[in-house]
């Protein structure tokens, strides 16, 4: 089973075992980065591994590998000399690892490494791709037998990383540990089991001073809580959620939550692609169950499934897809899950009587303008591209106009509650209202279907203006429920429901 490590990337000895301290619960192992050092405390790291009183990885990494250490090859190799220097009959007052990479070749080094117990990492580094001979270099790149081969490769697309499933497939005899970097290989960390890789390596979050050893690497607390990496086995169900650049989804907390909680050997991971018969490819390769597909795909998933909802047909937007072994089905739980929202605001079965303002035309808004229609109210579409807002008004015979001040009018007469449905607002761009214009009556129900940041520069304008308020969390969370039942066929544990509005803040 795999481990997991902690990167101690801390500027001092110090800092770093405050760090692993308050790590220490949740990892099995800890790398001292001595490139990270300060170099006056680079001389006190033979110490650490007893200081430590875990497993200790040494690894000093050079620029060119993705490290900070460019003191040159001399320097290096002595530093690690001095690391090793001096072992003791304790093995645990040793490093238990060393890293070396491929091109490293210090035999004296690496005979006093093997004889006081401190296993050989090989590694290599690939900041340019996944390359066509990682299995050969991978079977070609021990000195001795028992070295544990790494490489960590920095994929362009999804294709690459389903590649190194691939590879990992063909050297299941190997011990060894294989990683995607960045953004589209946080999955591999977190199904480094899948890989049969040694050990999965993580950074915290929040340590303000320190920096994360490599992109892509996850907080150890959410590695070994949330995704509860060390439990994934070959029968795990994997399910997840797509889009791009997917950085402030909070599905996988829902999902995992619940999992963990409904003791469900499944895990729920984020597949942030920047395509999406990529992210397919790989789906197919790690045989994943289903997903949820969010902001730009909802529209685009569509020519890829081979079955879709009523709604999906009638929409055109889908947010969910299951894979049953052959062909993808989908569905959109959007509708429902705005719906019952509102309503529940607004106390109410139906919107009949109600006229509204959806702002925003895309795959959200698609789900909203649907359940309006429905429910019997109506509606006025305001987009920035006013054509995309004339085409969702049409077809259900709706009014609609640009995102301008000459929609001002209209919209006062379609404003007993107003949806906003673009993703202004949200992260980086907090402070942006995507209608500041509009002044608030105080009369309408708002709803922001954006839940983080909690209350966007457009609900507290609202709010400030006298309106009830409402944001996208409860909608993300009903929405969740059938998604839950779709992929599972169970019902979704409701007494949760507390304990997730307050892990979001909400
Ligand atoms: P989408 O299909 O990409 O549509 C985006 C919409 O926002 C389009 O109408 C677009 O207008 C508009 N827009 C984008 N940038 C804009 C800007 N700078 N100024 C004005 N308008 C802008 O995205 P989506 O799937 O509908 O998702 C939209 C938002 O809803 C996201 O923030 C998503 O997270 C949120 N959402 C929340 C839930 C939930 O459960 N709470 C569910 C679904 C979606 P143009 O047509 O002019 O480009």
């Amino acid at each position: 089973m795999a481990k997991l490590c902690l990167c101690l990337t801390g500027k001092t000895i110090a800092r770093n075992l405050e760090i692993l301290d308050r790590y220490r619960s949740f990892i099995d192992i800890a790398e001292l980065r001595v490139d990270h050092l300060d170099p006056d405390e680079r001389f006190s790291i033979r110490m650490f591994p007893e200081q430590a009183g875990i497993p200790v990885i040494l690894t000093i990494r050079r620029r060119i590998d993705g490290g900070l250490f460019d003191n040159g090859e001399g320097s290096r190799v002595s530093l690690l000399s001095k690391g090793l220097a001096f072992a003791e009959a304790d093995r645990r007052h040793n490093f238990a690892y060393v890293d070396l990479e491929e091109d490293l070749e210090v035999p004296g080094l690496e005979d006093a490494a093997r004889t006081f117990g401190t296993r050989i990492i090989r590694s290599f580094h690939d900041f340019d791709g996944v390359g066509d001979d990682i299995v050969k270099r991978l079977r070609n790149m021990r000195r001795v037998g028992d070295e544990i081969v790494k490489a960590a490769v920095m994929p362009r697309t999804l294709s690459d990383v389903s590649r190194v499933y691939r590879i990992a497939a063909q050297t299941k005899d190997l011990e060894k540990i294989l990683i995607c970097m960045g953004p589209l290989g946080i999955n591999t960390r977190i199904l480094a089991n899948r890989l049969g890789s040694h050990l999965s390596y993580a950074s915290p979050s929040g340590e303000g001073d320190t920096e994360k050893a490599s992109p892509g690497q996850l907080d150890p607390r959410d590695m070994a809580e949330l995704y509860r990496f060390r439990s994934v086995g070959e029968k795990t169900k994997i399910l997840g959620v797509t889009g791009h650049p997917l950085k402030t989804t909070f599905s996988p907390m829902i999902f995992n939550t619940v999992f963990n909680h409904e003791k469900i050997d499944a895990v729920y991971v984020p597949f942030p692609a920047d395509d999406l018969e990529g992210f397919l490819e790989l789906a197919r390769e790690i045989k994943l169950l289903g997903a949820s597909i969010t902001v730009p795909y909802k529209e685009e998933i569509i020519p890829f499934l081979e079955e879709t909802s009523d709604v999906v047909s009638a929409i055109g937007a889908c947010n969910t897809i299951l894979f049953n072994g052959e062909k993808w089905s989908g569905i959109n739980t959007d509708t429902s899950g705005f719906s019952e929202s509102l309503l529940s605001v607004m106390n109410r079965k139906h919107f009949k009587g109600l006229k509204f303002t959806i702002i925003g035309a895309g795959g959200a808004a698609k789900a909203v303008a649907h359940e309006i229609f429905r429910l019997k109210g109506k509606c006025l579409v305001l987009n920035r591209g006013a054509v995309r807002a004339r085409d969702l008004a049409h077809h259900y015979h709706f009014k609609w106009g640009g995102l301008d001040s000459g929609s001002l009018d209209l919209m006062d007469s379609y404003s007993d509650a107003i949806i906003q449905t673009t993703p202004v607002g949200t992260f980086p761009n907090l402070e942006s209202d995507p209608f500041p214009q509009y002044p608030f009556k105080g009369s309408e129900v708002v709803m922001d279907l954006i839940y983080n940041p909690q209350r966007t520069a457009f609900l507290k304008r609202a709010q400030a203006g006298g309106c009830t308020i409402v944001n996208g969390f409860d909608m993300l969370v009903r929405q969740a429920k059938y998604q839950y039942q779709f992929f599972l066929d169970r019902d979704f544990p409701d007494q949760l429901i507390p304990r997730l509005k307050l892990w979001a803040g909400q």
